[in-house]
């Protein structure tokens, strides 16, 4: 069993010999596995400083139950998050697993970005600096650095604030904007990031937050000079591919479990 679709393996030039995402023995396995990752991504978004208050969620797909998803709980420290304190929501809002509320937020956007996206294993959010202050521009990122080509013509706009999206309806709006897209930036509001493993959707966010920061401080330094449309297209086949979404992740993810083991508790 993988989570490895066969458009993910072909998109492998240049990873060879890598061995992408991991097989399981069984679903109770994947789940365990999904939730490591989740819990190894809250600890990293806790590092970036991508917290903000109680704002803020990544969440995993569970492997058996799919209309289900694992979130952090409500009000807890993004630092401070063990895989015992993942919680598992049902498609109805409620938590089935876990001792704890899932943020209303987190249900209205999550809920309709997983419906609408069935390929999404995992979907990451949060109120970061960079992604937040770019969001207010209402554009979308231009290819002005080879890690920036990642979300060329892959990424959208929702180009619309109407307050926290608390209502479903609004949840579908944005699945709806975020269309078959890696990426879509809330206006007035922030990043939403989905990839086909955890890892992928936690790395997108991280780097898409750092390529909204380097468009900022070029734009306020100066007048950027664009990469071409047939370099960017061809770099965006290289750096933004599922597969090197996955593998950019792992030397981070090496990183914080080494740091902090009772991650896993
Ligand atoms: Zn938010």
């Amino acid at each position: 069993m993988s989570d490895a679709t066969a458009e993910d393996t072909a998109d492998m030039k240049g990873f060879e010999g890598f061995s992408y995402l991991p097989k399981f023995d069984s679903i109770e396995e994947e789940r365990r596995h999904r939730k490591e990752r989740l819990a190894a991504g809250f600890r990293l978004f806790g590092r970036f400083g991508f917290d903000e208050g109680v704002a803020g969620h990544i969440t995993a797909r569970d492997p058996e139950l799919l209309d289900h998803f694992w979130v952090n709980p409500f009000g807890m420290n993004f630092s401070h998050i063990r895989v015992s304190d993942l919680i598992l929501v049902n498609d109805k809002g409620e938590v089935v697993e876990g001792h704890a509320f899932v943020n209303a937020a987190a249900f209205a956007i999550h809920s309709q970005v997983h419906a609408a996206r069935p390929d999404v294993v995992a979907a990451a959010h949060s109120h970061s600096i960079y992604g937040k202050s770019w969001s207010a521009l209402g554009r979308l990122l231009d290819p002005l650095t080879q890690d920036a080509c990642a979300f060329y013509k892959d990424h959208a706009l929702f180009d619309d604030y109407t307050g926290v999206v608390l209502d479903l309806e609004e949840g579908k709006r944005i699945g709806h904007a975020l269309g078959d897209h890696k990426a879509v930036i809330l206006r007035n509001h922030g990043l939403l990031t989905v990839g086909h493993s955890v890892d992928e959707a936690v790395w997108w966010f991280i780097t898409m937050e750092r390529s909204c920061q380097a468009q900022l401080l070029a734009e306020a330094a100066g007048t950027p000079v664009l990469i071409e449309e047939e370099a960017a297209t061809l770099t965006a086949s290289q750096v933004g591919s599922h597969v090197s979404g996955y593998v950019s992740f792992q030397p981070l993810y090496a990183k914080i479990t080494r740091e902090q083991p009772d991650v896993f508790d």
